[in-house]
């Protein structure tokens, strides 16, 4: 199966998705990797859902990427005697240490942790922003509020804290927990890391996972902006976490966020997800609005590695249409005249290394040519991520003998994956990278593309060659 789009689609599964059939009726309709979502997914479920996603994956021939969200540090008040009540913008309202339950100026935060860190003046957000609060005295052990805007609270709603820069760590023991049996089924990709504040939250999750899974850190705090150089440095992908990050900051920031992430992670060479009610009316519809559709084609106009389905494939009634939907969206814009002119001028400059500077001399030299392909072998996935951060105008197959390599970078913008033993010397490097090339639609025998590779072959890091073949007729 062969895809012409540049840009991955991500799909997140739950219970309008998790039968086999279903999700491989994703697949089919364009899903490159696949979310599980850890708030929601028992173990039991996910390992069910890992294991039916590599039954799909063996059908297809093609890498499929699985990513496993961790839930974070998701802050929630107690419940109310009534279950819910209502307050007026103005009065003082309380959270405090005591797990009576609620009433109308009360009610319980199970986390002393943030009992001890709000300052007044700082705001706190209930139920998505639905209800806003203002610090006015805190003791440790309570915080007194007043209320800025919102009428009522009821059981268990979340609470975001914009203001404050939280002194817990961003794994809690239900993530630690997760983690463990994530990494114990050997078959997941990409781990998650929700409520990332700090390049220091990074570190123990680094440690757990020891190289095993990639490492992506979603962006839903403005306490992570402020260090957005520092944290991408140490992670190896991020998601634009658009859902809270548009509740902890004004809506209209979160778009020139979205330019200014997706920038600085093209520039850095690491994956960059959007995410979050990118199709959200197609929870309930058959049809995308008009809106929703020009929101798909900013982030493939952007240049973003992938593009994300939240509820609309994990719960809604048009899950197969929403992937469908995505997948037409994005070729459409790929086929815009403007598109390469508008990726162009974004491109990053490359650094001053030798994998760098072979991956732009790829690019000009196949765009020069019209080459039908780049192909590049990549043993931990270091080259193939420099070469699409070249965005080329080309198809870019990456090859590589290890089968986790090619499913971390099927969420990586533009490439191409296969499976294969490294070469053993210069001949075999392109006799099979051209046959590869045939064989996945990419070329036919008289066609040219060119490769890069690492001479002495299968020494990772060392991409420091350049060949331009031409595909001959099988023998
Ligand atoms: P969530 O993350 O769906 O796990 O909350 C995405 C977001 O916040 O946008
Ligand atoms: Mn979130």
């Amino acid at each position: 199966m062969k895809r012409t789009r540049n840009v991955k689609i991500l799909a997140t599964l739950g219970p309008a998705s998790s039968d086999e059939l279903m999700i491989e009726k994703l697949h089919m309709a364009g899903a490159d990797v696949f979310r599980i979502n850890m708030s929601h997914a028992s173990h039991d479920v996910m390992r069910t859902l890992v294991q039916r996603i590599r039954s799909v994956e063996a059908r297809s021939g093609r890498p499929i990427g699985i990513l496993a969200d961790l839930q974070g540090p998701k802050l929630r008040v107690g419940k109310f005697a009534e279950g819910r009540v209502e307050v007026k913008p103005g009065q003082t309202f309380t959270l405090d240490d005591n797990a009576a339950p609620g009433d109308t100026t009360r009610v319980f935060l199970p986390h002393p942790e943030i009992l001890e860190s709000v300052q007044p003046g700082q705001r706190l957000l209930l139920d998505d922003g639905k209800l806003a609060l203002r610090a006015v005295s805190c003791d440790g052990k309570s915080i007194v509020t007043r209320v800025i805007s919102g009428t009522q609270i009821s059981d268990r709603k979340g609470v975001s804290l914009p203001d404050t820069l939280l002194t817990v760590g961003v794994l809690t023991d239900k993530d630690r927990i997760d983690l463990d049996a994530v990494l114990a089924t050997e078959d997941v990709d990409w781990v998650a890391l929700s409520f990332v504040q700090r390049p220091e939250d990074l570190a123990e999750v680094r440690r757990l996972a020891n190289g095993r899974v990639g490492i992506m850190s979603k962006i839903e705090k403005p306490q992570a902006i402020e260090r957005i150089e520092e944290i991408i440095e140490l992670s190896d992908a991020l998601m634009i976490a658009r859902g809270d990050l548009g509740v902890e900051l004004p809506l209209e920031s979160v778009p020139g966020i979205q330019k200014q992430l997706i920038r600085a992670c093209r520039n850095s060479g690491k994956p960059v997800i959007v995410a979050t009610q990118m199709l959200e009316s197609m929870i309930t519809a058959p049809v995308p609005t008009r809106a929703e559709v020009s929101d798909v084609a900013t982030a493939v106009f952007e240049g973003a590695d992938a593009i994300m389905l939240s509820a609309e494939s994990a719960a809604g009634s048009y899950a197969v249409e929403a992937v469908t939907t995505m997948a037409s969206i994005a070729s459409a814009i790929e086929r815009e005249p403007h598109y390469p002119g508008i990726i162009y001028a974004q491109r990053a400059r490359p650094e001053a290394t030798s994998a760098d500077a072979v991956s732009l001399a790829a690019r000009q030299i196949a765009e020069t040519l019209n080459l039908n392909a780049i192909v590049c072998y990549t043993t931990s996935g270091t080259t193939g991520l420099r070469a699409s951060r070249e965005r080329p105008q080309v198809p870019v197959i990456a090859l590589s003998p290890m089968v986790k390599t090619a499913r971390r970078l099927a969420i990586v913008w533009g490439l191409h994956c296969v499976v294969t033993r490294d070469a053993v010397d210069l001949a075999d490097m392109v006799d099979r990278a051209c046959r590869i090339v045939a064989e996945e639609g990419f070329g036919r025998t008289g066609d040219r593309i060119i490769i890069s590779a690492g001479v002495p072959l299968g020494t990772p890091g060392a991409t420091n060659m350049l060949r331009i073949a031409n595909i001959a007729a099988p023998c």
